[in-house]
């Protein structure tokens, strides 16, 4: 009905962004430093951040569950 444009939650909350971890928290399990483009906040309070690969596998589902998703995997450099 009124939903917002799906893109509208990649545009606010600048701030944020550089509270986030810049690692990605998955990778950062196996020990590996791999910089983070994919940053959420949860409800629980919780800071998260995915590196490109690992955002794009949950990006689904922090969109349904994320106070805040801010998706920069267009800053990928492959
Ligand atoms: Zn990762």
């Amino acid at each position: 009905m009124d939903e917002p444009p799906v893109d509208i939650i990649d545009r606010h909350r600048i701030a944020f962004i550089s509270e986030a971890p810049e690692y990605c928290d998955t990778c950062a399990g196996t020990g590996a430093r791999v910089e983070a483009f994919v940053f959420a906040e949860l409800p629980s309070g919780r800071s998260v951040a995915y590196c490109g690969h690992h955002g794009t596998r949950y990006l689904e589902r922090l969109r349904e569950i994320a106070l805040v998703v801010v998706d920069h995997r267009h800053l990928v450099v492959a």
